[in-house]
C-alpha cells in the first residue's frame, strides 16, 4: 500500500467509523467551571435529601425560590406560570406551562428520588444479650453485605397515637451519634466463607445497632431497650407502639464527596436516581421564559420495588396533575399524552474494567462520555423493557447534537447477565413516547455509589436542551 490510499483509508474511516471520545476532549470552551459549579449544588441536593421524603422537601424549597406555586384544581394558567404538586410529601411533579397548547404534547423529564436501604420493620426494636437493636426490612435490590459495618444515620417520620407526626434525622449534623449492622470477624468466619453472596449476611441479620447502656441498677429484663425508649421519648414524645405508625430507615450517613486526586468523580450514597432527579429539576427551574411546549419535570418514589403504590410512577397521581394542567386549557389529557415526549431518566451501569467479564464492551456505557441513552432496558430477550423506537432515537440524537450535549448510548451489562427497569414502560403504557437516558453509576445499589461529574452534568444540559427544542 502506498502513502495515498493509506491517507484515503484514514479519511474514509473517520467518515465512516463510529468512534466515541473522552468527554473532556468534546467539552465546549469554559464549560469544566460550569461542571464543578453545577456538581457543588447537586452534592448539596445529595446531602439534604437522603430519602424521598427530605427530597421532595428540599425540592419545593428549591422550586418556591424560583418563583413555583401549588397548583390550583381548575385555575386557568398562562404561558410561563410555574406550578407544583407534592404528591403526599413522597413525590412531586412541577410544570412549566408552554406557549403553545398543552394539546401539542408536553415534555417531561421523570426520574425516581427512592434509593435501596433498610427500613425498620413496623415492631423494630429488641434487646439480646444487653445489647439492642432495630430489625429491619430492606428496600430495593442490595448486595446485604454491603450495608454491615458502615455508619447508618436514621431518617424518617413517627406519627404518635394523638396523630402528631415527628420527623426523624439523626446521624446527619456534627456531634450526632450514628448506628451501625454488625458483620463476623474474619478469624471465626469458617462457615460464613463457605456461603455463597445472598447468604454471606442474611436478611435477617440486618440488625441496626441502636445501644448497650442498661437503664438503671436496678434488677430487671430488657433494661438496655428501656433506655433507649426512655430516650426515644424524651426526644420525640414517642412510646415502643408508635413505631407501628413510623416510617423509619437506616441510610448510609457518609456525605456526598469529591473522589480522586482530580477530583472528577462524585461519591455519595444515593446517586441512583437522585442524580437524574436532580438534573431535571435543575432544568427545569432555570426556564425562565415560557418554553415552546409545557415542561415538566417528575420526581417519582417507589422505583426500586416496582413503581407500585400511590407515590410510584404507577399511580393515578400523575395523570390528575396532568389533566388538572389540560383542564386549565380545556385540552383533552389524551390528546396531550399521545404527542408527549418523555425522557425516562435514570441511571446505568458505568463499565468496570475490574469486573469486565460482565460486561460487553462495545455496547457500554463509559465514565465522562456524557449522558447515556438506552435504547432499551429490561432482562432476558429485553423483558420488561419499553423499548423507545429508532425515530425517537434519532430526534433524540439529533437535539443533543444541536446542543452540544456529549451522550452516549449503552446498555446494562452483558446479555443475559442481568438487567434492570425504570418507569419508562409506567410512562410508554400512558401512550406517551418515552426513552431512557441518564447519568452512568460504577457501583450502583451499593451504601456508596460514584458518578463523573461531567456525566452529571451532561445529563443536565441534556434535560435543558430537550425542555427547550424537544
Ligand atoms: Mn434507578
Ligand atoms: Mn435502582
Amino acid at each position: 500500500m502506498d502513502k495515498n490510499t493509506q491517507t484515503e483509508a484514514q479519511q474514509k474511516k473517520k467518515a465512516l467509523f463510529f468512534q466515541p471520545t473522552n468527554g473532556y476532549d468534546r467539552l465546549a470552551e469554559g464549560e469544566e467551571a460550569l461542571i464543578q459549579a453545577y456538581c457543588q449544588g447537586y452534592k448539596t441536593f445529595l446531602d439534604e435529601g437522603k430519602t424521598e421524603r427530605e427530597c421532595v422537601s428540599y425540592a419545593i424549597r428549591l422550586a418556591e425560590a424560583a418563583g413555583f406555586r401549588p397548583l390550583v384544581r381548575g385555575e386557568k394558567l398562562q404561558p410561563g406560570d410555574k406550578v407544583y404538586r407534592n404528591n403526599r410529601g413522597k413525590s412531586l411533579m412541577l410544570a412549566v406551562i408552554g406557549r403553545k397548547a398543552l394539546g401539542e404534547g408536553a415534555v417531561i423529564g421523570a426520574a425516581h428520588i427512592d434509593s435501596p436501604r433498610l427500613d425498620l420493620k413496623q415492631n423494630p426494636l429488641y434487646e439480646d444479650k444487653e445489647m439492642a437493636y432495630l430489625k429491619t426490612h430492606y428496600y430495593g435490590g442490595i448486595k446485604k453485605y454491603q450495608w454491615t459495618t458502615i455508619p447508618l444515620a436514621l431518617h424518617g417520620v413517627v406519627i404518635l397515637r394523638d396523630g402528631t407526626s415527628v420527623t426523624v434525622r439523626i446521624g446527619e449534623d456534627p456531634g450526632d451519634p450514628q448506628f451501625t449492622v454488625g458483620d463476623l470477624l474474619p478469624h471465626l468466619a469458617g462457615d460464613q466463607a463457605k456461603k455463597t453472596m445472598g447468604d454471606i449476611v442474611s436478611a435477617e441479620q440486618l440488625n441496626v445497632f441502636i445501644g448497650s447502656r442498661p437503664y438503671s441498677k436496678e434488677e430487671g429484663s430488657d433494661r438496655v431497650k428501656l433506655g433507649i425508649l426512655s430516650l426515644l421519648q424524651e426526644k420525640y414524645g414517642m412510646v415502643e407502639e408508635d413505631f407501628l405508625s413510623a416510617e423509619l430507615m437506616a441510610v448510609p450517613a457518609a456525605k456526598a464527596v469529591d473522589i480522586g486526586l482530580d477530583r472528577s468523580v462524585i461519591g455519595a450514597y444515593g446517586q441512583d436516581d437522585r442524580v437524574c432527579a436532580y438534573a431535571c429539576l435543575h432544568a427545569l427551574l432555570e426556564l425562565e421564559d415560557a418554553p415552546e411546549k409545557t415542561a415538566v419535570c417528575v420526581l417519582a418514589d417507589k422505583e426500586e420495588i416496582g413503581s407500585e403504590g400511590v407515590s410510584g410512577m404507577q399511580s393515578a397521581a400523575f395523570d390528575t396533575f396532568m389533566s388538572d394542567l389540560c383542564d386549565s386549557q380545556d385540552v383533552p389529557l389524551k390528546a396531550c399524552y399521545e404527542k408527549a415526549f418523555c425522557l425516562s431518566a435514570d441511571v446505568s451501569a458505568a463499565y468496570d474494567p475490574n469486573f469486565a467479564e460482565a460486561y460487553e464492551v462495545r455496547n457500554s456505557a463509559f465514565l465522562n462520555y456524557g449522558v447515556c441513552i438506552s435504547k432499551y432496558t429490561g432482562a432476558r430477550g429485553k423483558s420488561g423493557a419499553s423499548d423507545a423506537s429508532a425515530e425517537l432515537v434519532g430526534k433524540v440524537r439529533r437535539v443533543f447534537a444541536e446542543n452540544q450535549v456529549v451522550w452516549q448510548l449503552a446498555e446494562l451489562g452483558k446479555t443475559d447477565q442481568g438487567g434492570g427497569g425504570t418507569v419508562a414502560c409506567y410512562m410508554a403504557n400512558r401512550n406517551i413516547d418515552t426513552i431512557d437516558a441518564g447519568v452512568p453509576v460504577l457501583s450502583m445499589h451499593a451504601p456508596f455509589e460514584t458518578t463523573a461529574k461531567l456525566d452529571c452534568y451532561m445529563t443536565y444540559k441534556a434535560m435543558k436542551a430537550l425542555y427547550i427544542d424537544g
